[in-house]
């Protein structure tokens, strides 16, 4: 057995855990990241948003980004009968929000992050998968982990951070996460080659369709490569008889629309699902402990939020442990200003996500009127800008208001899209929210 003394210990090795333990390095401190897979490996999630740009650039990675991105100048949407969809793009945000992103292969972009952490003086150790970890009194942490040949590693370090994304190591170990009781979803995605791209400059914006069971997109990657995935309600998932490949192809011919760019597509991955991944986590902090990103919540992939909201959530987190470490006796009052700034911004997303399916809601997207700035204040939701901004969150006041003029005008539609979402948040919460490579609930291996 090995003990390892350190200041900060961070469990995973995902786009939140580099982001923590870069900016921790650079300020001194001794950090271990244990990441219990090796990358490159898969992971979904490749739309990013602008507002995560500056972070990247804080990173110093921007340049492998630029070549190894495609570069997306905004979102559109469409229905998944309609000929014409509407282009949201970030250069009109509110407050001018970097205009654009980028589409990344996760494998590449977390690598990326991984090994620039290893640059920045990061003890980075992958194939070693943390297993147990407890607080003493004043919050200092022993931890447990075992590596690659089974050899069981000790940590000792003066703060532990949980990066674990859907594994939620702490939320699980203190019994604290809560399967979403608004929110269900779930998605079937793969790679193809020889999708129709949008035209022009827009060649790497994100589709998003609207269709009977739920919505898809299309993410353009390099080498002509569509990312393509159905997010849906899990009744319809469990109408799944034959292979996951087979439902991924039925489902997607269900949009019309959108299976017209896919008439000559060949399909170059496997075909993944995952399942039951709307959950949060009572807490977020506690004495010696934080939790970034995924590891505390992860409502719908819909405004391809998650990395920034991980990374976003990291960077506010170096800042605080760097404060705790010098001064302990600070600690509660900067755990509860970091919650509450977490849940404002996720919880402005999960307003728009919780409706996005609903008639009015699509009614809103469709038809934008920069009306006292409305369309520009929905440019920058999407393109992150959910924090901060006094302005915009006026702005999202007077939509909310738009948004129950119409709900109340189709009123039966309303209520039918309600108890269609209640009735399948019940149906996923008789299961159990698993983490990656396990079965979940609808048979689908969870990734
Ligand atoms: C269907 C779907 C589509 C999505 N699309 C998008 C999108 O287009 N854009 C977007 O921004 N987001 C998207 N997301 C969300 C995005 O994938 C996540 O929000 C993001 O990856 C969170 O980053 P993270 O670092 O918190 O967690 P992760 O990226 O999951 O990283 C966690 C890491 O911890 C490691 N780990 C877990 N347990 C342990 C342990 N015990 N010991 C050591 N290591 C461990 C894991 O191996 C993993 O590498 C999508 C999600 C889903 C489900």
């Amino acid at each position: 057995m090995q003990l390892i003394e350190v200041d900060v210990l961070v469990a995973g090795g995902g786009p939140a855990g580099s982001t923590i333990s870069t900016l921790l390095s650079r300020k001194g401190y001794r950090v271990t990241v244990l990441e219990k897979d090796e990358h490159p490996r898969f992971h979904i999630g490749e739309s990013l948003l602008p507002c995560n740009m500056p972070i990247l650039e804080e990173l110093g990675v921007m340049d492998q980004l630029r070549d190894m991105g495609v570069v997306k100048l905004g979102a559109d949407f469409a229905m998944a009968t309609d000929e014409s969809w509407r282009t949201y793009y970030f250069c009109k945000s509110y407050n001018k929000t970097p205009p654009n992103a980028y589409e990344v292969r996760r494998s590449e972009f977390d690598e990326m992050l991984f090994r620039n952490a290893t640059k920045n003086g990061v003890d980075t150790r992958e194939r070693v998968k943390m297993t147990k970890v407890e607080w003493d009194a004043s919050g200092h942490t022993t931890a447990e982990a075992v590596d690659r040949d089974g050899n069981k590693l000790v940590f000792k370090a003066r703060y532990f951070v949980d990066a674990t994304g859907r594994d939620t190591f702490v939320s699980k170990k203190l019994d604290i996460k809560k399967k979403n009781p608004n929110h269900a979803s779930a998605a079937i995605f793969g790679h193809f080659k020889g999708v129709v791209r949008r035209p022009g400059a827009d060649q790497g914006n994100i589709s998003i369709y609207w269709f009977d069971h739920g919505w898809m997109w299309m993410i353009p990657l390099k080498d002509d490569v569509m990312s393509v995935g159905a997010v849906c309600w899990p009744d319809y998932l469990k109408t799944r008889t034959g292979s996951t490949e087979d439902f991924l192809w039925d489902t997607l011919k269900l949009a019309p629309k959108a299976f017209e760019r896919m008439k000559d597509a060949e399909l170059i991955s496997e075909v993944r699902a995952t399942g039951n991944y709307s959950y949060t986590s009572e807490k977020m902090t506690g004495k010696g402990w934080i939790m970034v990103g995924d590891a505390f919540a992860f409502i719908d992939p819909v405004f391809s939020s998650g990395v920034y909201l991980a990374m976003n959530s990291s960077r506010m987190a170096a800042g605080i442990v760097e404060k705790i470490l010098r001064d302990r006796s600070q600690e509660a009052r900067l755990h509860a200003e970091y919650e509450s700034r977490i849940r404002r911004g996720i919880g402005t997303f999960s307003w728009f996500i919780y409706r996005f399916t609903s008639p009015a809601m699509r009614w809103l997207f469709m038809n934008p009127r920069n009306v006292f700035r409305l369309e520009e204040a929905v440019v920058s939701m999407l393109a992150g800008d959910v924090f901060d901004s006094k302005e915009v969150h006026q702005r999202f006041a007077v939509l909310r208001f738009i948004y129950a003029i119409r709900a109340a005008a189709e009123l039966p539609e309303f209520v039918r899209n309600v108890l269609l979402r209640r009735r399948n948040a019940k149906t996923i919460f008789k299961g159990v929210t698993t983490a990656e490579g396990q079965p979940d609930t609808l048979g689908f291996k969870n990734r």
